[in-house]
């Protein structure tokens, strides 16, 4: 059923001149969809807008207007009227954010679409509607709803959203509904949808297929859970920078004998100690965003993630032996 948004939401927008837009750190297409389609959005009705994601920006998105823009939290002076967090089902997933203390005290307006989303905006100003296949197909019913213009350079960022979270019109959940609202942000020729649809789908480095299929070489079958588990020196690449895993996890989730698919990430969390980040796919009867939110994390029943404390060694078997209890229903110790 999907959520009405907020009664409150019209007015907090009207009354707000300076908005500082977020979406979540490890951003995705629908992260940089919804976050700068809402720049264009709110700067084509007047409002000066400040775009941020903490940590390190994926090239994969550059493409989009406004890439460039996107601020980390160290860079953000000034004075705002109003947050506006988008696609974040947690206030960890803005990172550093979360810590400026200018921002404290104003509105927070969350607009989500994850079902394990802890409404961590200001009461009344969380519009999380899980039954919306992107975020950025709540920030088109914004747009509508409010009866605001659509750039081209809107239109294009929000496509980004709808195709990423959509796995490209493959997962459950696309159906006439979704389809018209993307045929909303497709627009005769406002842009090349074509390329906007290859960048987002297809675009990967050498050194990140390189890496691909070195870890893809070593994946594992446990009754029914494929995984795959990387050490942090493995996502370096030649030149120090960090190789991004994005498609490794979907490859994974293809295989027809995998009933849940992990990524496993070894990485160094904030505060200096080894951490695992989790990446979780299953199969359609299955879901994973309740472990994952048992875990500290979130996400959708299909697609979920979260992070745990510790090595590669102790996370692995600690999650494989949960998923096995929680996810497939397997007898405790049994294989
Ligand atoms: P991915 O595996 O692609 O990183 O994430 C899959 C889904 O799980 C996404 O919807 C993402 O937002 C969510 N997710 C991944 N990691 C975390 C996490 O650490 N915390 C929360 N709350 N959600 C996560
Ligand atoms: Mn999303």
């Amino acid at each position: 059923m999907p959520t009405m948004m907020p009664r409150r939401v019209p007015d907090v927008l009207a009354e707000a001149d300076r908005i500082l837009c977020l979406a979540h750190r490890e951003p995705d297409g629908d992260a940089y969809g919804s976050l700068l389609a809402l720049r264009w959005i709110l700067e084509a009705v007047g409002k000066q807008v400040v775009t941020g994601i903490d940590g390190p920006p994926d090239q994969t998105y550059r493409f989009l207007p406004g890439y460039q823009g996107v601020r980390t939290p160290d860079r953000i002076q000034g004075s705002f009227d109003l947050v506006v967090i988008a696609d974040c089902s947690s206030v960890d997933r803005i990172g550093g954010f979360q810590d400026l203390e200018q921002l404290k005290q104003l509105p927070w307006l969350v607009i989500d679409h994850h079902p394990t989303n802890e409404q961590f905006g200001t009461p009344g100003l969380n519009w999380v509607d899980a039954s919306c296949l992107s975020t950025c197909n709540l920030v088109l019913q914004l747009t509508e709803a409010l009866g605001w213009p659509l750039s081209a350079n809107a239109k294009k960022c929000l496509l980004v959203g709808m195709l990423t979270d959509s796995l490209c019109f493959r997962i459950k959940g696309v159906d006439q509904t979704f389809m018209r609202e993307v045929m909303k942000v497709m627009g005769p020729d406002s842009y090349d949808f074509q390329y906007v649809v290859s960048r987002t789908l297809a675009f990967i480095t050498r050194e990140e297929l390189q890496l691909q299929s070195r870890l893809l070489s070593r994946m594992q079958l446990d009754d029914g859970v494929l995984w795959v588990g990387m050490t942090s020196d493995q996502a370096t690449g030649p030149q120090g920078e960090r190789l991004k895993t994005r498609g490794i996890i979907q490859r994974l989730a293809e295989v027809d004998e995998a009933r849940v698919a992990v990524l496993f990430r070894e990485a160094e969390a904030d505060d200096g100690r080894t951490e695992v980040k989790c990446s979780l796919r299953c199969d359609p009867d299955l879901d994973v965003s309740r472990l994952a939110l048992d875990l500290g994390g979130g996400g959708h029943q299909l697609a979920a993630g979260c992070k745990l404390a510790g090595s590669l060694d102790a996370v692995v078997p600690e999650v494989i032996a949960r998923i096995k209890d929680q996810v497939l229903g397997l007898p405790v110790g049994g294989s």
